[in-house]
């Protein structure tokens, strides 16, 4: 049997359970369509760092309340309830392949005395923050359909149709929520004008039994198998559920890392306790996130990682946009103009995706030897820093007093640090599909 409601949406992650609770309290009859049977289980990688608290992110000053444990949007004006557990970082590493060069964002001794003021940010429980965003969604009515994968999506002449195991559910708008492989963006030809980078494929660890200088930090480190031309790239952040226990990246070659690198030593006693495989589709941002009554939010629309914090922003924003266009009964594109002009005032106009992009080519350009170099030039931290859009850009700008050193003493860097702009970002997608993870 077919059941209608005024919006339907794909996908129970936080851009998804945000956008059903947000529905529902307004009085939306709403239905939340979800492809896994626990969709606060945590099945796909995610390092769940806050993000960000350093500065503006996506036109938002975002920020965790610890005393009423709430994640305050104070520009969109909203909150989220978080009461799970949460653990401090407080600057970002990047290490050179000798394996003690660093260049750093923020400095960690002088912060960490400062306990939550001085942090970078935090990570946090992702599945715990589900199941909040969950509880509220089905207290305010949510029909919240669990094993449900999604395959069709068809514009009716009042809406839309989504189909799923057997199932139909018609929406007088549907919101697709499914992430950064979506199929309603799929189905509906959002995806006709991107541009794909391809699919990277990788696991996320996480481990116990690491010893590391600073260790409450984010730490990205390059390491060289011997006469390798590029880089192992691997991420160890504080993980959340537990003290002792560390989010480990890299898609290949852990145990090369762990056991016989020059970051071994990080590593005396590592064992795993849980291994969480990622999938990430890499398409460009759409050109709006609207089409045929269909609004995408989250990871669907952007290019990567619209992360936890901005897809609850979507969420939130799209349902409140919905929720205006019924009450003037304008169903239409009009009627939720409001939600494609945030969308593009806080996601392409806030920053470019192509900077994003830039980290890969950072981390992946440089030979062993110009990596060493490069962090050595770095003697102080640079200012705090999480925002990963502008990594590149601190680091450019921070050496523009030594570049005739560099020009003179590594010309070959000085040629690729040159490179790393991004409107000559396709010279650089070789080197981006280069990396491990487009293979593994
Ligand atoms: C390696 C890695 C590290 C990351 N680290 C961080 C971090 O530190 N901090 C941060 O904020 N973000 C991080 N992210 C990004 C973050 O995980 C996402 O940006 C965020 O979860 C996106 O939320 P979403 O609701 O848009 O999509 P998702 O969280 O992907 O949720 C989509 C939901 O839709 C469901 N679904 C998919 N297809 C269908 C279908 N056909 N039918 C029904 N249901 C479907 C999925 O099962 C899923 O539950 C990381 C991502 C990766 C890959």
């Amino acid at each position: 049997m077919t059941k209608r409601y005024d919006v339907v949406i794909v996908g129970a992650g936080p851009g998804g359970t945000m956008a059903a609770k947000t529905a529902a309290e307004n009085g939306l009859k709403t239905a939340l369509l979800e492809r896994k049977t626990n969709p606060a289980e945590i099945t796909r990688g995610c390092a769940m760092m806050f993000a960000v608290e350093s500065g503006y992110y996506f036109a938002e000053r975002m920020y965790y309340n610890n005393k009423n444990k709430k994640m305050i949007f104070p520009v969109n004006g909203f909150s989220v309830d978080y009461d799970g557990p949460t653990r401090n970082y407080y600057a970002w590493h990047f290490y050179a392949p000798d394996g003690k060069t660093r260049l750093a964002f923020g400095d960690y001794d002088e912060a960490i005395i400062r306990g939550d003021e001085g942090r970078l940010s935090f990570v946090y429980d992702k599945g715990k923050l589900l199941e909040g965003l969950l509880n509220d969604a089905q207290k305010s009515g949510v029909d919240i359909i669990t094993g449900c994968n999604v395959r069709g999506v068809e514009k009716k002449e009042h809406g839309l149709k989504v189909t799923g195991n057997g199932d139909t559910f018609e929406g007088t708008f549907v919101i697709g929520a499914d992430g950064v492989n979506s199929r309603v963006a799929e189905c509906m030809g959002f995806n006709k004008e991107r541009r794909f980078f391809g699919v990277a494929r990788g696991t996320t660890r996480y481990v116990t039994g690491v010893k590391m200088d600073q260790s409450e930090s984010v730490t990205t480190a390059m390491c060289f198998k011997p006469g390798a031309s590029s880089p192992i790239v691997f991420w160890v952040i504080p993980s959340p559920y537990g003290e002792d226990e560390y989010w480990f990246q890299t898609p290949v070659d852990f145990e090369y890392v762990t056991q016989k690198s020059l970051f071994s030593s990080w590593f005396p006693e590592v064992k795993v306790v849980r291994a969480v495989p990622f999938v990430l589709a890499l398409w460009s941002p759409v050109a709006e996130p609207y089409k045929d009554n269909v609004l995408l939010v989250g990871d669907a629309a952007w290019f990567s990682e619209a992360e936890i914090t901005g897809s609850m922003m979507c969420g939130w924003r799209a349902a409140n946009a919905i929720t205006v266009a019924l009450r003037d009964n304008k169903p239409d594109r009009e009627g939720v103009r409001s939600y494609s002009d945030w969308w593009q005032k806080s996601y392409p106009g806030f920053d470019d995706y192509r900077n994003f992009l830039m980290i890969m080519p950072f981390c992946r350009l440089f030979s062993e030897k110009e990596l060493n170099y490069l962090y050595s030039l770095f003697t102080a931290p640079l200012p705090p820093n999480n925002n990963p859009f502008q990594v590149v850009r601190m680091v450019k700008e921070a050496l523009r007093p030594v570049r005739t050193k560099i020009e003179n003493e590594m010309p070959s860097l000085a040629h690729k640090l040159a490179m790393l702009e991004i409107d000559t970002i396709d010279s650089l997608v070789p080197t981006i599909k280069k990396q491990e993870f487009f293979k593994a």
